[in-house]
């Protein structure tokens, strides 16, 4: 492999049902720095079915051009069609780092890629740079458990590629005006040829819950212990307008789904203000959560290491402080 045929820092610009998701954004704020270091063009890589008009949506974030493929055929994600087109534009135009959102469809499009064109993939990273000496890109990760930062490299192969997750890179102010090239490909597949087929969409009864795009998060831990304590918990949520968040534990206590999980099994959230009640503030779940602009933290250990990272800390028994907080929002 001819690293140097490599130029150029690419983008997944994941949509859904039309409109371009945020991660997809957020990494064309990252992929800009990249490609200013690298002296290279930004690029997106827009697929689905009547979704050219979003890639001009790219260009304001920093995007120089968008490869978009819009056939019908790429209507739903289906990793089979979506590797196939993404595969055939790397092989077309050798893109030397491709950055992913760590969702769901950005993780198995990204992994299917990896092995489609044979290269590394560095899965969930938080932090990218690139050495500019050795002309490598640094994907970094949490790793044994949050401990320590990993940087991976991709020596001998390329694109090299990484999956980002949603809410750790910034997007850029908008640059209204700012144009870029639209480059319009198309895909040979055809629908009779293809293993999967998309029957019926099934869409969950429950609201999903958005944790990522929470702005307050009220945040459940064990020392909430059982049910009754949940609800209440659930209940200043209500008053405040919030999203209930949970620590793994309390996932695990059958509490609630792990679509409330935050941490580094579950989300990474940048809430406004985020209040974790009965929660220790293990490693784990503190690299989900430590980048939102208020911490309060409620727990009647004042060791607790959630203080640590707490900008408020409540020492006090939640059964007690959470009924009086909820009754206080309810007046305001
Ligand atoms: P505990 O650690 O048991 O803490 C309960 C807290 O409640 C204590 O601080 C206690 O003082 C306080 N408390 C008790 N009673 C009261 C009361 N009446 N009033 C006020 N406070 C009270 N965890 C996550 O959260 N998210 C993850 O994504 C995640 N991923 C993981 C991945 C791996 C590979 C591993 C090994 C672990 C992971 N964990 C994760 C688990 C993590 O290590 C902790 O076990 C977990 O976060 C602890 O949850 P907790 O704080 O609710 O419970």
């Amino acid at each position: 492999m001819n690293l140097e045929e490599y130029r150029g820092v690419w983008v997944f610009i994941e949509q859904r049902e039309g409109k371009l998701v945020d991660v997809g954004l957020e990494l064309l704020g990252a992929g800009r720095a990249l490609a200013d270091k690298l002296e290279v063009d930004l690029c997106g890589v827009l697929l689905g079915s009547n979704v050219k008009d979003l890639a001009k949506d790219t260009f304001e974030y920093g995007a120089d051009k968008v490869y978009v493929i819009d056939d019908p055929i790429l209507e739903q994600y289906r990793t089979e069609t979506y590797m196939k087109a993404v595969g055939d534009l790397v092989r077309k135009y050798k893109p030397e780092i491709f950055l992913y959102g760590a969702t769901a469809n950005g993780k198995d499009l990204a992994s299917a890629v990896a092995t489609e064109v044979m290269t590394g993939l560095t899965a969930d990273t938080t932090l990218l740079d690139v050495n500019l000496e050795k002309r490598l890109f640094e994907a970094s990760r949490p790793a044994f458990g949050g401990n320590i930062m990993a940087t991976i490299l991709c020596k001998k192969h390329r694109p090299q590629m990484a999956t980002v997750r949603p809410k750790v890179m910034k997007k850029l102010d908008p640059q209204p005006g700012r144009v870029g090239e639209v480059i319009e490909e198309s895909i040979s597949l055809k629908e009779e040829n293809l293993k999967t087929k998309v029957i019926e969409i099934v869409r969950s009864a429950k609201a999903a819950v958005n944790l990522e795009e929470a702005e307050i998060i009220v945040s459940a831990g064990k020392g909430i212990k059982d049910e009754k304590g949940f609800k209440m918990v659930e209940q200043l949520a209500d008053v405040l307008n919030a999203t209930v968040g949970a620590s793994r534990d309390v996932v695990e206590m059958g509490l609630c789904g792990h679509d409330h999980q935050v941490g580094q099994t579950g989300a990474t959230v940048t809430p406004k203000l985020y209040i974790a009640i009965g929660i220790s503030g293990a490693v784990q779940h503190v690299v989900g959560m430590q980048n939102s602009e208020m911490i309060i933290a409620i727990n009647n250990d004042p060791d607790a290491t959630i203080f640590n990272v707490a900008h408020f800390g409540v020492v006090a028994d939640a059964f007690e402080i959470v009924p009086l907080l909820t009754e206080e929002f309810k007046k305001a």
